[in-house]
């Protein structure tokens, strides 16, 4: 795919570095992974050390001072490769950006060149078992208990926790004036007393795995609340944009890999006088996977710009559309390319058949395919709301 009307030579050329670091890995490193109960730290590392991981995160900290259209290229050329890196997602844009946007300078001292070099990572925890898609509902609390913090909740589907150093963990304070809980962000350490995970059994081959929390008066410093108390719902849009941007990059990098290793077999496989990438029931499917993954991605190169230029609002809206076009096309382009191989499609050997879990996950995560068609009704178009 071209892209150089709408990116610069630098991105163009990130494009390509990546791509080239992510065919020397590619899906075979991450299926053996996965096999073996590993993570894909050597890919981290790597990663990291070309300054990939860290190069939306400021240069002072030793990122490399781009933003989260550089983020998002890595990440998508990473997954067009078969071995995008989940935790991408949370660590460096959600939690990079909220602590170099928000935190205090000692947080930023003690995060940021860690997130920045890949030795830190950190999780993000925001959704709980009886506020899904609801995060106005959501219960965990923050108390003052002298000049600490205790912190009372429980989370749900959390990734990477028990690799992560910490968790940025959404909770609310009571605003000391009105007696309303106030959304805040806290960085909860992995082994802090008081913090529980148990690993949920998920259908998804992915090293990162997915967790439910619960912590019990969790005593945090007062420096564990990330920036300013009342600043929380800016600080928290500030990461969820990001996130959402991120997530479409995840969802068109996969949708490509699975275009890609359909069109290879669809030029190769021959049953009747011709490969049966002839017949046009195999092409033209393929054929608009391709032009919706490309249409979604114009739209996460839209919404990463404007997040980049500082357009929160306008990033907002343009986030919430890059997520939903990427995830469907996402989808689509999967079950196309499950399709085009026959029989095969459903073999582990050619491990496309496991992508149809993990294509999903754009679909409902971290906002789902409803609550952004929700969004839109009502932002965008200003229909009445029904919830
Ligand atoms: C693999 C994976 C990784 C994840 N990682 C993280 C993570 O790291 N951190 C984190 O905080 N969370 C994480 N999540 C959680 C994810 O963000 C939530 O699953 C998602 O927000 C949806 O919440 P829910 O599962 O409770 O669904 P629910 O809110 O229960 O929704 C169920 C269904 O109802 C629909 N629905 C709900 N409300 C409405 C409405 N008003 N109108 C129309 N339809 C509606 C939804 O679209 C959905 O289809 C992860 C989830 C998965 C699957």
């Amino acid at each position: 795919m071209s892209t150089a009307v709408v990116e610069t030579e630098e991105h163009t050329a990130l494009r390509s570095a990546v791509a080239a670091l992510g065919k020397r890995y590619g899906r075979d490193y991450m299926t053996t992974v996965v096999r073996e109960g590993r993570h894909p730290d050597t890919l981290w590392a790597e990663a990291a050390k070309l300054g990939y991981l860290g190069v939306n995160l400021p240069e002072e900290y030793g990122g490399g001072g781009g933003g989260i259209a550089e983020l998002s290229i890595v990440l998508e050329e990473l997954g067009a490769a078969g071995c995008p890196l989940l935790m991408m997602v949370v660590s460096p844009a959600i939690c990079g950006t909220v602590i170099a946007r928000f935190g205090t300078d000692t947080q930023k001292a003690a995060w940021l060149p860690g997130l920045a070099d890949g030795s830190l990572t950190m999780a993000f925890g925001i959704t709980e078992p009886d506020a899904g898609s609801n995060s106005h509902r959501i219960t965990t609390t923050a108390r003052r208990d002298g000049d600490d913090w205790l912190l009372t909740g429980r989370k749900v589907f959390i990734s990477g926790v028990d690799i992560a150093d910490a968790t940025l963990v959404v909770g609310r304070t009571e605003d000391a004036r009105t007696g309303r809980l106030k959304p805040c962000l806290f960085i909860v350490p992995r082994d802090t007393p008081g913090f529980r995970r148990a690993q949920i059994d998920m259908e998804l081959q992915a090293p990162e795995k997915q967790f439910e929390l619960v912590l019990d008066d969790v005593r945090l410093p007062s420096e564990a609340l990330v920036g300013d108390e009342d600043a929380g719902l800016l600080q928290l849009f500030a990461g969820l944009n990001p996130e959402r941007v991120m997530t479409a990059a995840f969802a068109v990098g996969m949708g490509r890999y699975a275009v890609n290793r359909a069109v290879e077999y669809a030029k190769e496989r021959t049953v009747w006088k011709t490969p049966v990438g002839a017949h046009q029931a195999v092409a033209h499917p393929l054929a608009q996977a391709h032009i919706e993954l490309e249409l979604a991605r114009l739209m996460m190169q839209k919404a990463a710009r404007l997040y980049d230029d500082g357009d929160d609002l306008g990033a907002g809206e343009a986030a919430n559309m890059a997520k939903y076009a990427a995830a469907e096309a996402c989808v689509k382009a999967v079950d196309q390319a499950v399709h085009t191989l026959g029989g095969n499609g459903l073999t582990r050997e050619y491990g496309l058949a496991s992508l149809i879990t993990a294509a999903r996950v754009a679909r409902i995560a971290p906002v789902s395919r409803e609550m952004i068609l929700n969004f839109v009704s009502h932002q965008s178009l200003g229909l009445p709301k029904s919830y």
